[in-house]
């Protein structure tokens, strides 16, 4: 039968890991932690699973978790989200995305996506129907370029997706910036994902600008998050989408005949644990003491470090180290160096070469000076 998604491989993820494991490379390509949650975390939800918490759950989530949602973002954000009819867990942040797309994109409409961006986007789009017009970010820096958004937007634009702290870039929207867009959108009626999954972790004391911070922007935004980053758990693929009733009524009407619900216990669990602000206050000092034990490592070496404002990803020019594109050279270090990275042409419709790759510091100390002592021989 004809495919849906006929230019579609192999994530680049999952591509890369395999090859860390057949090079026994270490892994700093795919992004997750290679060590534990808290205890504390595992042990409530296990509490949960013997007090029984193992049926189904309401549609939207389970209402202390959706409860713990809520006031987070009140507290963090000065928003006021309806636990009730605003916020819904979701399997991961990549089906809250999946599911907004499916929710409003109808055949023929315009979805705007910022390259380089996270790989769902596009196949999600197309699957949908949709069209995927992809706007660059500068190069260099990878500031939005609001005249070059504005221009994308025509009447079939029916959403806009932007990302920050950003994935692959580790930049993060400054709240002018966020102010543009939303002074941008104001004549329109452009929806807005906001995928905010490493909204936890920003560096040298600035802040994440939620689109939930910018009353023009919340009125349209579907603002999407992950516990699996904030908590160390990707595995678990819990995500959450915030968004005004009337949004999230049509958000539900696809959620219910998509995955239905997100299992019981480890919600449960979750609320339990989101009692404690600490663990998500603390994510950014944890993160950024090794965004800086990962760069001082690589300091002396032939690798340009890009600035790492947010998330856990260092991206680093390799000009200097070789005359590979970023493709082949990455796979050249898994193979022979031993170290994984991803490409950042992967996260390019046209896979744009500008000779940059992405780490991932999101692992242990031992990891990443196991991966400095590979790296420091270039
Ligand atoms: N968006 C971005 C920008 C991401 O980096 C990721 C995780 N790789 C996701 C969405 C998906 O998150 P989840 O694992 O919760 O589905
Ligand atoms: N978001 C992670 C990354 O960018 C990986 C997610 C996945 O494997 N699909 O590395």
């Amino acid at each position: 039968f004809p495919s849906k998604l006929p230019n579609v491989g192999t994530t680049i993820f999952s591509v890369m890991s395999a090859l860390a494991n057949q090079h026994q490379a270490v892994n700093l390509g795919q992004g997750f932690p290679d060590f534990g949650c808290d205890p504390k975390l595992v042990d409530a939800v296990t509490a949960a699973m013997q007090a029984g918490h193992n049926q189904y759950p309401p549609m939207p989530g389970m209402p202390q978790l959706r409860e713990a949602v809520a006031s987070k973002m009140q507290a963090l954000h000065g928003c006021r989200y309806d636990a009730n009819s605003e916020i819904t867990i979701t399997a991961g942040a990549t089906q809250a995305i999946l599911t907004v797309i499916l929710a409003t994109v109808h055949a023929g409409d315009e979805v705007i996506v910022l390259d380089p961006c996270y790989d769902s986007y596009a196949p999600n789009i197309e699957l949908a129907g949709g069209t995927c017009v992809r706007v660059p970010l500068t190069p260099g820096t990878f500031r939005p370029d609001f005249a070059k958004i504005a221009a994308a937007i025509t009447p079939q634009t029916r959403l806009l997706i932007v990302n920050t702290p950003h994935n692959p870039s580790a930049t993060i929207w400054s709240a002018d910036e966020m102010r543009q867009l939303e002074a941008l959108l104001a004549p329109t009626n452009v929806l807005l994902i906001s995928d905010e999954v490493y909204e936890h972790m920003v560096f040298d004391g600035a802040q994440h600008e939620s689109a939930a911070r910018f009353a023009g922007l919340a009125a349209r935004a579907f603002i999407v998050s992950s516990f699996g980053k904030t908590y160390h758990v990707t595995g678990w693929k819990v995500g959450t989408v915030a968004a005004p009733a009337a949004l999230m009524a049509e958000f539900r009407k696809v959620h219910q005949f998509n995955v239905f619900t997100v299992n019981t216990p480890m919600q449960v669990g979750l609320a339990t644990y989101m009692a404690d602000p600490a663990p998500y206050l603390e994510l950014s000092a944890f993160y950024q003491r090794k965004r800086d034990l990962f760069a001082l490592g690589l300091r002396d070496t032939r690798f340009k470090l890009l600035p790492t404002t947010g998330t856990y990803f260092q991206c680093v020019g390799i000009s200097a180290v070789t005359e590979l594109n970023e493709s082949d050279f990455c796979q050249w270090l898994v193979k022979e160096v031993g170290v994984a990275a991803i490409p950042l042409s992967a996260f390019y419709g046209n896979g744009f070469d500008q000779k940059v790759i992405r780490f991932c510091f999101a692992k242990k100390d031992e990891t990443l000076q196991a991966a400095l002592e590979r790296l420091r021989k270039l």
